[in-house]
């Protein structure tokens, strides 16, 4: 095969992808598509190794030493590593996918399939959404989690700063049951986060055991990620035991001064957790700096005391490590820290917290933030862990850097500059591993038979370039994707297709 013939083929390929874009599925019909010379992490773990692989319609038909067939479309790998396309278990694209069904944030990093509805926030109700993900299909496969404040605030509409009743525990434990039952693969909590704060562990017990009922899993941005981490950890994990639901913790991180450094100490506790027959697993994005609402940075709700901000800034190590990304009512804050802030109005950093507060609220809003209040060496211990995947927390539009880098950014970094990870244990993580927890057997694999959801990506180049001034800059070095059979990644652009399906459990 000389090059002339690959390029052409090649080139041959990348009309046909596109040409199909319109069609709405992968109908098995066009020909088979052999990638040659590249080195193959299967996404097991296993070490890298020389392999070709042929793709028939949706599907992987042949892993090994064979040759292609005058038939087939050719691509040279040379060079490159494949594998299977990553799943990014926490992902907020939901809101964005209508507009940007090409998710080009999300395929230039290698994402096959996105896990939508985190942190207890998901659309409802769940049919009709994946109802309109089906009449408007997206780049990207997709699945749903129901989302617990979305149920909490169905039931208890404005008057939910309380313990729910029995009686609204029950309905919410219906609700659950009819996102379930309508396509969702699992619950998922924000329990730090104001609707579901008010709820105690009875209630969150009762609703992941309705998940559980229906084959999902319980996905949790737990209750505290600051000084209570480890009270927060044990309630998660007995929700866990006492649902009999297996469990994903999402976004590990350890984020005030007081617990920096202690990754060990809770990683103890959940292998202790796991020893018992807890079916934990967690991920992690690769960054030392959160973004949520400003309100968050301060746990006892005394957003307007003094001594509750002052002690709130001091446990994330200052005002210079928080900075503004998107307030409304002062779009002049936005990219500035609010000891930058402070200064400028001449005010103290606490008082300046104060007035963000009031503005917001007059507003209707709030300010949202970036906070870098984890440290490396915590960030470095849960990634070696064999139970800890990669997941983003970003998604389309993302106003932090892992919503467009995270994925080569652990490939980059975390792999080739740092040596944290070797390369096939990194795959892993962002393949079989969320595969396992969602009970995927045919995706986040390569062998024969499994879904052809994969990646082509450059060893040596591959890196995230996005940054918290430019969230949006896309990562380079991943070289080619496909969904189900079909590109939609290719020579650094979209190609355009939309073979993504809604996922079930
Ligand atoms: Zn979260």
């Amino acid at each position: 095969m000389n090059w002339v013939r690959i390029v052409l083929l090649i080139s041959c390929w990348a009309v046909a992808g596109s040409a199909s874009a319109d069609s709405t599925a992968s109908n098995g019909a066009s020909a088979p598509v052999v990638i040659v010379n590249a080195d193959l992490a299967d996404g097991t773990g296993a070490a890298l190794r020389k392999a070709n692989i042929r793709v028939q319609g949706d599907r992987i038909t042949a892993v090994g030493q064979f040759e292609p067939t005058a038939a087939d479309h050719v691509i040279n790998g040379a060079g490159l590593v494949l594998a299977p396309g990553f799943i990014d278990i926490h992902n907020h694209s939901d809101g964005g996918l209508e507009n940007e069904p090409l998710a080009t944030s999300q395929i230039s990093q290698g994402i096959t399939t996105i896990i939508l509805g985190p942190d207890g926030s998901s659309p409802w109700p769940v049919g009709a959404w994946l109802e309109q993900r089906r009449r408007n299909p997206a780049s990207v496969n997709l699945a749903l989690m129901v989302g617990h404040a979305t149920v909490r605030e169905r039931v208890m509409r404005a008057d939910y700063k309380r313990i729910a009743r029995p009686a609204e525990i029950a309905e919410m434990a219906k609700l659950v049951e009819q996102g379930m039952a309508e396509g969702a693969i699992g619950l998922s909590s924000g329990v730090e986060y104001d609707v579901a704060s008010y709820s105690n562990t009875d209630e969150l017990v009762a609703l992941a055991a309705a998940a559980a009922r229906h084959g999902g899993f319980y996905m949790t941005h737990i209750r505290d990620e600051a000084d209570r981490s480890f009270e927060a950890l044990n309630e998660e994990i007995a929700i866990g035991a006492r649902a009999h639901i297996p469990v994903e913790h999402s976004h590990i991180k350890l984020g005030t001064v007081k617990v920096w450094g202690k990754a060990p100490e809770y990683i103890r506790v959940i292998e202790a957790a796991r020893r018992r027959g807890v079916d934990f697993l967690a991920d992690c994005y690769p960054y030392d700096a959160w973004n949520s609402n400003i309100k968050v940075l301060v746990p006892d709700k005394q957003y307007e005391n003094p001594g509750s901000v002052a002690r709130a800034l001091a446990d994330v190590g200052g005002a210079n490590h928080v900075t503004i990304t998107d307030f409304a009512p002062e779009p002049g804050y936005n990219g500035h820290t609010l000891e930058e802030l402070a200064h400028a109005a001449g005010v103290s950093p606490v008082e300046m917290f104060i007035q963000i507060i009031r503005k917001g609220d007059a507003a209707g809003t709030e300010a949202m933030i970036i906070c870098q209040s984890m440290t490396e060496p915590d960030i470095k211990a849960f990634y070696q862990q064999p139970w800890v995947m990669v997941a983003s927390d970003g998604g389309i539009d993302a106003r932090h850097p892992r919503g467009a880098g995270t994925f080569p950014r652990v490939l980059g970094r975390y792999v080739r500059e740092k040596k944290w990870l070797e390369l096939p244990e990194a795959i892993r993580k962002m393949t079989s591993l969320p595969a396992r927890r969602l009970g995927w057997t045919d995706r986040g694999i390569v062998r024969p038979g499994a879904i052809a959801d994969l990646v082509l990506f450059n060893p040596k180049t591959v890196l995230d370039r996005a940054t918290f001034l430019h969230p949006e800059t896309l990562s380079e070095g991943i070289e080619t994707v496909f969904v189900n059979g079909v590109q939609v990644w290719s020579g650094g652009k979209p190609t355009g297709a939309r073979p993504g399906r809604v996922l079930p459990k």
